[in-house]
Protein backbone atom coordinates (compact mmCIF):
# COMPACT_ATOMS: atom_id res chain seq x y z
CA UNK A 1 0.00 0.00 0.00
CA UNK A 2 1.21 3.26 -0.52
CA UNK A 3 0.99 6.27 1.84
CA UNK A 4 1.21 10.15 1.36
CA UNK A 5 1.47 12.80 4.28
CA UNK A 6 -1.62 14.37 5.92
CA UNK A 7 -0.32 17.83 8.12
CA UNK A 8 -3.20 19.06 9.95
CA UNK A 9 -4.02 21.43 12.26
CA UNK A 10 -0.50 20.02 14.47
CA UNK A 11 -0.86 16.64 13.57
CA UNK A 12 1.30 15.11 11.20
CA UNK A 13 0.76 11.05 10.14
CA UNK A 14 1.13 8.65 6.90
CA UNK A 15 -1.90 7.62 5.29
CA UNK A 16 -3.11 5.30 2.78
CA UNK A 17 -2.72 7.13 -1.12
CA UNK A 18 -6.59 7.00 -1.68
CA UNK A 19 -7.76 8.01 2.06
CA UNK A 20 -9.20 12.00 1.54
CA UNK A 21 -10.13 14.18 4.68
CA UNK A 22 -14.01 14.39 4.36
CA UNK A 23 -14.61 16.60 7.07
CA UNK A 24 -12.87 19.11 9.67
CA UNK A 25 -13.78 22.32 11.85
CA UNK A 26 -11.69 24.25 14.45
CA UNK A 27 -8.01 25.22 15.16
CA UNK A 28 -4.81 23.81 16.43
CA UNK A 29 -6.33 24.45 20.17
CA UNK A 30 -9.93 22.56 20.02
CA UNK A 31 -10.98 20.61 16.45
CA UNK A 32 -11.92 17.99 14.43
CA UNK A 33 -11.23 16.37 11.44
CA UNK A 34 -12.70 13.11 9.38
CA UNK A 35 -10.80 10.70 7.00
CA UNK A 36 -12.56 8.69 4.76
CA UNK A 37 -11.57 5.70 2.19
CA UNK A 38 -13.25 2.33 1.16
CA UNK A 39 -13.76 0.42 4.25
CA UNK A 40 -11.91 2.79 6.77
CA UNK A 41 -12.68 5.51 8.75
CA UNK A 42 -10.55 7.96 11.19
CA UNK A 43 -11.49 10.32 13.08
CA UNK A 44 -9.50 12.98 15.21
CA UNK A 45 -11.14 15.52 18.00
CA UNK A 46 -8.78 17.67 20.32
CA UNK A 47 -9.06 19.99 22.89
CA UNK A 48 -7.20 22.30 24.93
CA UNK A 49 -6.25 20.76 28.40
CA UNK A 50 -7.51 23.58 31.19
CA UNK A 51 -5.38 23.80 34.20
CA UNK A 52 -7.81 24.85 36.20
CA UNK A 53 -9.74 21.55 36.00
CA UNK A 54 -7.38 18.46 34.91
CA UNK A 55 -9.07 15.58 33.50
CA UNK A 56 -7.99 12.05 34.03
CA UNK A 57 -7.72 9.95 30.83
CA UNK A 58 -10.74 7.68 32.10
CA UNK A 59 -13.47 10.55 32.97
CA UNK A 60 -12.11 11.61 29.00
CA UNK A 61 -12.76 8.29 27.82
CA UNK A 62 -16.42 8.30 29.78
CA UNK A 63 -17.53 11.31 28.32
CA UNK A 64 -16.33 10.57 24.83
CA UNK A 65 -18.21 6.73 25.20
CA UNK A 66 -21.33 8.94 26.23
CA UNK A 67 -20.84 11.15 22.92
CA UNK A 68 -20.55 8.07 20.59
CA UNK A 69 -23.87 7.05 21.96
CA UNK A 70 -25.64 10.40 21.78
CA UNK A 71 -25.26 10.39 18.12
CA UNK A 72 -25.91 7.08 17.34
CA UNK A 73 -29.08 7.12 19.40
CA UNK A 74 -29.79 10.72 17.23
CA UNK A 75 -29.31 8.37 14.19
CA UNK A 76 -30.87 4.83 15.01
CA UNK A 77 -33.62 6.77 17.35
CA UNK A 78 -33.21 4.24 19.99
CA UNK A 79 -31.90 3.41 23.03
CA UNK A 80 -28.27 1.75 22.18
CA UNK A 81 -25.87 0.28 24.53
CA UNK A 82 -22.09 0.94 23.84
CA UNK A 83 -19.77 -1.51 25.46
CA UNK A 84 -16.22 -0.78 25.79
CA UNK A 85 -13.41 -3.27 25.97
CA UNK A 86 -10.38 -2.06 27.54
CA UNK A 87 -7.12 -3.14 25.67
CA UNK A 88 -3.53 -3.10 26.22
CA UNK A 89 -1.69 0.76 26.48
CA UNK A 90 0.12 2.05 23.89
CA UNK A 91 2.47 4.58 22.81
CA UNK A 92 1.61 7.46 20.80
CA UNK A 93 3.53 9.98 19.60
CA UNK A 94 5.85 9.06 22.74
CA UNK A 95 2.71 9.31 25.10
CA UNK A 96 0.91 6.62 26.78
CA UNK A 97 -2.29 6.37 25.16
CA UNK A 98 -5.50 5.13 26.80
CA UNK A 99 -7.09 1.96 23.92
CA UNK A 100 -10.16 0.55 24.25
CA UNK A 101 -12.64 -1.18 21.59
CA UNK A 102 -15.93 0.45 21.37
CA UNK A 103 -18.75 -1.98 20.50
CA UNK A 104 -21.78 -0.26 19.11
CA UNK A 105 -23.84 -3.15 17.59
CA UNK A 106 -22.73 -2.37 14.69
CA UNK A 107 -20.72 -5.20 13.48
CA UNK A 108 -17.75 -3.03 12.79
CA UNK A 109 -14.85 -2.63 14.66
CA UNK A 110 -13.74 0.68 16.04
CA UNK A 111 -10.34 0.99 18.28
CA UNK A 112 -10.44 4.04 19.96
CA UNK A 113 -7.24 5.67 21.15
CA UNK A 114 -6.99 8.73 23.74
CA UNK A 115 -4.17 10.42 25.04
CA UNK A 116 -2.73 13.55 26.75
CA UNK A 117 -0.05 15.92 25.04
CA UNK A 118 1.58 17.77 26.99
CA UNK A 119 3.67 19.54 24.39
CA UNK A 120 0.86 21.01 22.32
CA UNK A 121 -1.69 21.45 25.73
CA UNK A 122 -4.22 19.10 23.81
CA UNK A 123 -6.20 16.15 24.90
CA UNK A 124 -6.53 13.76 21.56
CA UNK A 125 -8.88 11.23 20.85
CA UNK A 126 -8.07 9.06 17.96
CA UNK A 127 -11.18 6.73 16.95
CA UNK A 128 -11.47 4.15 13.80
CA UNK A 129 -14.40 2.33 12.12
CA UNK A 130 -13.87 -0.33 9.52
CA UNK A 131 -15.49 -3.85 8.66
CA UNK A 132 -14.04 -6.78 11.31
CA UNK A 133 -13.44 -8.97 7.92
CA UNK A 134 -11.15 -5.86 6.06
CA UNK A 135 -7.49 -7.52 6.14
CA UNK A 136 -4.93 -6.02 6.98
CA UNK A 137 -7.03 -3.43 9.11
CA UNK A 138 -5.02 -3.65 12.03
CA UNK A 139 -1.90 -3.28 10.28
CA UNK A 140 -3.15 -0.82 9.40
CA UNK A 141 -4.03 1.07 12.18
CA UNK A 142 -0.93 -0.11 13.80
CA UNK A 143 0.84 2.21 10.53
CA UNK A 144 -1.04 5.25 11.27
CA UNK A 145 -0.64 5.35 14.72
CA UNK A 146 3.25 4.58 14.45
CA UNK A 147 3.67 7.63 12.18
CA UNK A 148 1.17 9.83 14.08
CA UNK A 149 2.48 12.92 15.30
CA UNK A 150 0.61 15.42 17.60
CA UNK A 151 3.52 17.88 18.47
CA UNK A 152 7.17 19.29 16.85
CA UNK A 153 9.95 20.66 19.05
CA UNK A 154 10.36 23.93 17.14
CA UNK A 155 7.59 27.27 17.04
CA UNK A 156 6.23 25.99 12.93
CA UNK A 157 3.58 23.70 11.65
CA UNK A 158 3.33 21.70 8.96
CA UNK A 159 0.36 21.39 6.68
CA UNK A 160 0.27 18.99 4.19
CA UNK A 161 -3.28 18.33 2.36
CA UNK A 162 -5.28 19.15 -0.57
CA UNK A 163 -2.26 18.15 -3.12
CA UNK A 164 -0.01 21.64 -0.86
CA UNK A 165 2.32 21.58 1.96
CA UNK A 166 3.62 24.90 3.41
CA UNK A 167 4.39 25.91 7.13
CA UNK A 168 3.20 28.34 9.16
CA UNK A 169 3.83 29.94 13.29
CA UNK A 170 1.91 27.84 15.26
CA UNK A 171 0.40 30.85 16.48
CA UNK A 172 -1.18 31.42 13.20
CA UNK A 173 -4.70 29.76 13.64
CA UNK A 174 -6.76 28.75 10.67
CA UNK A 175 -9.78 30.80 11.05
CA UNK A 176 -11.48 30.85 8.06
CA UNK A 177 -11.80 28.00 4.97
CA UNK A 178 -13.46 26.89 2.06
CA UNK A 179 -12.76 23.59 0.41
CA UNK A 180 -14.67 22.86 -3.07
CA UNK A 181 -14.63 22.13 -6.18
CA UNK A 182 -13.09 25.21 -8.66
CA UNK A 183 -11.71 27.30 -5.46
CA UNK A 184 -10.18 26.95 -2.38
CA UNK A 185 -9.09 28.83 0.24
CA UNK A 186 -7.37 28.55 3.70
CA UNK A 187 -7.14 31.65 6.08
CA UNK A 188 -4.67 31.35 9.22
CA UNK A 189 -4.89 34.92 11.68
CA UNK A 190 -2.28 35.83 14.42
CA UNK A 191 -3.74 38.78 16.44
CA UNK A 192 -2.04 40.11 20.09
CA UNK A 193 -4.02 42.63 21.96
CA UNK A 194 -2.37 44.41 24.89
CA UNK A 195 -3.52 47.51 26.29
CA UNK A 196 -3.38 50.26 23.44
CA UNK A 197 -1.80 48.40 21.28
CA UNK A 198 -2.92 45.74 18.83
CA UNK A 199 -1.16 43.58 16.14
CA UNK A 200 -2.97 41.27 13.85
CA UNK A 201 -1.71 39.07 10.70
CA UNK A 202 -3.64 37.48 8.25
CA UNK A 203 -2.73 34.62 5.19
CA UNK A 204 -4.81 33.50 2.75
CA UNK A 205 -4.08 30.59 0.87
CA UNK A 206 -6.45 30.60 -1.83
CA UNK A 207 -6.46 28.15 -5.31
CA UNK A 208 -8.28 27.68 -8.54
CA UNK A 209 -8.38 24.34 -9.94
CA UNK A 210 -8.80 23.49 -13.60
CA UNK A 211 -7.73 26.14 -14.41
CA UNK A 212 -7.32 25.60 -18.09
CA UNK A 213 -10.60 24.87 -18.39
CA UNK A 214 -12.24 27.72 -16.03
CA UNK A 215 -10.07 30.00 -17.53
CA UNK A 216 -9.30 29.39 -20.68
CA UNK A 217 -8.73 32.49 -22.10
CA UNK A 218 -6.52 33.68 -19.61
CA UNK A 219 -4.55 30.81 -17.28
CA UNK A 220 -1.22 31.06 -19.40
CA UNK A 221 -1.37 34.75 -18.58
CA UNK A 222 -1.31 35.48 -14.92
CA UNK A 223 -1.41 39.26 -15.61
CA UNK A 224 -4.51 38.89 -17.87
CA UNK A 225 -5.57 36.53 -15.10
CA UNK A 226 -4.67 38.64 -12.17
CA UNK A 227 -6.64 41.88 -13.88
CA UNK A 228 -9.41 40.10 -14.64
CA UNK A 229 -10.34 37.74 -12.11
CA UNK A 230 -8.88 39.26 -8.47
CA UNK A 231 -7.39 42.76 -8.41
CA UNK A 232 -10.68 43.66 -7.54
CA UNK A 233 -11.94 41.74 -4.78
CA UNK A 234 -8.15 42.13 -3.45
CA UNK A 235 -8.36 46.40 -3.54
CA UNK A 236 -12.06 46.18 -2.14
CA UNK A 237 -10.62 44.14 0.75
CA UNK A 238 -7.47 46.26 1.19
CA UNK A 239 -9.02 49.49 1.01
CA UNK A 240 -6.77 52.90 0.61
CA UNK A 241 -3.66 50.99 0.39
CA UNK A 242 -1.70 51.93 -2.91
CA UNK A 243 -0.67 48.73 -4.54
CA UNK A 244 2.41 48.51 -6.31
CA UNK A 245 3.63 45.43 -9.00
CA UNK A 246 6.76 44.09 -9.24
CA UNK A 247 7.71 40.79 -10.95
CA UNK A 248 7.87 38.70 -8.24
CA UNK A 249 10.15 36.23 -9.30
CA UNK A 250 9.50 32.44 -9.09
CA UNK A 251 7.32 30.18 -7.06
CA UNK A 252 8.90 26.51 -7.61
CA UNK A 253 9.87 27.93 -10.99
CA UNK A 254 6.24 29.74 -12.00
CA UNK A 255 6.33 32.96 -13.17
CA UNK A 256 4.43 35.31 -9.96
CA UNK A 257 3.08 38.06 -10.14
CA UNK A 258 3.42 40.53 -7.23
CA UNK A 259 1.45 43.23 -5.49
CA UNK A 260 2.32 45.09 -2.31
CA UNK A 261 1.42 48.27 -0.41
CA UNK A 262 1.39 50.26 2.80
CA UNK A 263 -1.00 52.16 4.66
CA UNK A 264 -0.83 54.83 7.60
CA UNK A 265 -3.95 56.14 8.63
CA UNK A 266 -5.61 57.56 11.76
CA UNK A 267 -4.71 60.67 14.21
CA UNK A 268 -5.17 59.45 17.61
CA UNK A 269 -4.96 56.15 16.96
CA UNK A 270 -2.25 55.21 13.97
CA UNK A 271 -2.89 51.97 12.47
CA UNK A 272 -0.37 50.82 9.91
CA UNK A 273 -1.06 48.10 7.00
CA UNK A 274 0.91 46.20 4.98
CA UNK A 275 -0.16 43.80 2.25
CA UNK A 276 1.51 41.37 -0.14
CA UNK A 277 0.05 39.48 -2.83
CA UNK A 278 1.70 36.50 -4.89
CA UNK A 279 0.06 35.20 -7.79
CA UNK A 280 0.54 32.41 -10.26
CA UNK A 281 -0.17 29.59 -12.48
CA UNK A 282 1.08 25.86 -11.55
CA UNK A 283 0.88 24.06 -15.05
CA UNK A 284 1.58 20.86 -12.68
CA UNK A 285 -1.42 21.09 -10.78
CA UNK A 286 -3.15 23.31 -13.40
CA UNK A 287 -4.51 25.54 -10.57
CA UNK A 288 -3.77 29.32 -9.94
CA UNK A 289 -3.05 29.94 -6.49
CA UNK A 290 -3.30 33.25 -5.03
CA UNK A 291 -1.62 34.27 -1.31
CA UNK A 292 -2.81 37.08 0.58
CA UNK A 293 -0.42 38.36 3.26
CA UNK A 294 -1.72 41.26 5.41
CA UNK A 295 -0.26 42.93 8.41
CA UNK A 296 -0.93 45.80 10.67
CA UNK A 297 -0.78 47.22 13.92
CA UNK A 298 -2.93 49.78 15.72
CA UNK A 299 -1.19 51.87 18.59
CA UNK A 300 -2.19 55.76 19.83
CA UNK A 301 0.03 58.36 18.44
CA UNK A 302 1.83 58.38 21.80
CA UNK A 303 3.46 54.83 21.50
CA UNK A 304 6.28 54.40 19.34
CA UNK A 305 5.56 50.85 18.26
CA UNK A 306 5.66 50.57 14.61
CA UNK A 307 4.97 47.72 12.13
CA UNK A 308 8.42 46.19 11.60
CA UNK A 309 8.29 45.92 7.80
CA UNK A 310 11.54 43.61 8.04
CA UNK A 311 10.36 41.07 10.23
CA UNK A 312 6.95 41.07 8.32
CA UNK A 313 8.87 39.87 5.14
CA UNK A 314 10.91 37.89 6.87
CA UNK A 315 7.56 35.60 8.25
CA UNK A 316 6.20 35.98 4.62
CA UNK A 317 9.90 35.03 2.89
CA UNK A 318 9.91 32.03 5.37
CA UNK A 319 6.69 30.70 4.61
CA UNK A 320 6.82 31.19 0.80
CA UNK A 321 9.65 29.23 0.91
CA UNK A 322 8.31 26.28 2.31
CA UNK A 323 5.42 26.43 0.17
CA UNK A 324 4.35 23.62 -2.47
CA UNK A 325 2.03 23.78 -4.83
CA UNK A 326 2.88 20.73 -6.67
CA UNK A 327 4.93 17.56 -5.66
ZN1 LIG B 1 2.28 15.11 21.49
ZN1 LIG C 1 3.53 24.36 -8.92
Amino acid sequence: MKFKELGWNGFLLQIPEEMRLTAESGNINSGYFKLEMENLLLEVKWEQINPKKPKSLAEISTSFIGSVKKSIEKTAKKKIDVKVKTAENIFISSHNARSMVLETGSGLREPTYIWICEKSNRIITAHFVFPPLMEEGEKLIEHLLGSFKCHTEEDLVTWSALNIRFSVPRSFLLTERRIAVGRTYLTFMDQRFSTFTEVGRRLSIEYFSMANVLFEDTYKDIDAWFQKNYWKDLKKSHKNIAFQSSEAGKIMRHNAVYRYGIRKSGLSTRKTTLCKNLTWYCSKSNRIYSITYTSYVSRPFFLKRKLNEEEEEKIFQNFLSSFKCHF
